[in-house]
């Protein structure tokens, strides 16, 4: 993801966003949570970072996604790829991109519209901002920046497959997120951007979007096109974290962050990223698990499932 300090002409395109016929709370706090596991979430982490850097077209991608695949399809998830090339525009390389789609059935099966959440299992193959410039051209082990996030899908997925909720819901693991030389906008979110191109306006209410929440200096703050754009399903997830007491989300605007929630707003699907921008190793060869905590991943984890047992 990129941080921007102004608008970009997204505001013109996505001028017209449909409006949820969505509820929160109300009769439906009584629904029961299962408990999110941190130290699970963490081992997650763990695992993804032991294939070493997770770059698009590599040797290394392919066994993560590989896992990821069997970890979803055991969960009784039916899994799909969606495959799209990317021509490198530095190098001129053909690059094969997949994206892997993991769908769990609800207990409501009269309702067709679905309900996305998204996290990038591809990590960076720079460190720009490593403080040592001569790493600078290093990949990073993206715990934090990638990892983290696909960490907190797969132990919803554990709880989603336990316990079902009303809502059917997708989670989409996105290749090439992280992809491009910095400022290079064209060569980010290449995943997010294949995917929308495959009719997936009408299929859901929201694309929930999940990156860098491992920090163990975790603050999550609202960030500024999420609020602005989709204001309804920023305010609901910070509600329910304020209900439930969880104080690493902050509720006022921190950031505004180019993420893969702007290419899902492109076709009028309304999108939220939650992320902790604030974070020292970002984009440097210490972005390692040790900077993440089991406490930080299960902060967002329990107002993640609270907010979909809801639905
Ligand atoms: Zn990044």
């Amino acid at each position: 993801m990129i941080r921007t300090k102004t608008f970009s002409r997204l505001a013109t395109v996505i001028a017209t966003l449909s409006v949820l016929g969505l509820s929160c709370g109300g009769d439906k706090r009584d629904v029961p949570v299962p408990a999110f596991n941190g130290e699970r979430a963490f081992d997650y982490i763990e695992k993804q970072v032991s294939f070493g850097p997770r770059i698009p077209g590599t040797e290394n991608s392919q066994k993560c996604r590989e896992y990821l695949i069997d970890f979803f399809d055991s969960l009784g998830a039916s899994v799909d790829t969606m495959a799209f090339m990317h021509t490198d525009k530095t190098t001129g390389k053909e690059i094969l991109m997949i994206n892997v789609l993991a769908s769990f059935e609800g207990t409501d099966t009269e309702d067709p519209k679905r309900y996305l959440l998204a996290a990038h299992y591809d990590s960076r193959p720079r460190a720009e901002y490593d403080p040592d410039s001569t790493k600078r051209q290093d990949w990073i082990a993206g715990a934090n920046d990638g990892a983290s996030g696909v960490a907190v899908l797969m132990e919803l997925g554990n709880l989603i497959s336990q316990h079902k909720p009303r809502a059917g819901i997708d989670m989409v693991l996105l290749d090439g997120e992280d992809y491009g030389p910095p400022g290079r906008l064209d060569e980010y979110f290449l995943g997010a951007k294949d995917m929308i191109k495959r009719n997936i306006a009408d299929k859901y209410y929201f694309a929930l979007v999940i990156d860098m929440i491992g920090d163990s200096d975790l603050r999550v703050f609202r960030e500024e096109f999420s609020n602005r754009y989709s204001p309804q399903i920023t305010d609901w997830v910070w509600a329910v974290a304020a209900e439930l007491g969880e104080t690493a989300f902050v509720d006022s605007v921190g950031y505004a962050i180019h993420d893969d929630h702007l290419s899902f707003m492109t076709v009028k699907l309304q999108s939220t990223v939650i992320i902790d921008f604030n974070y020292p190793y970002w984009h440097t060869t210490h972005d390692t698990p040790d900077k993440c905590s089991p406490q930080s991943l299960k902060s967002v984890g329990r107002v993640v499932s609270t907010f979909l047992y809801r639905l």
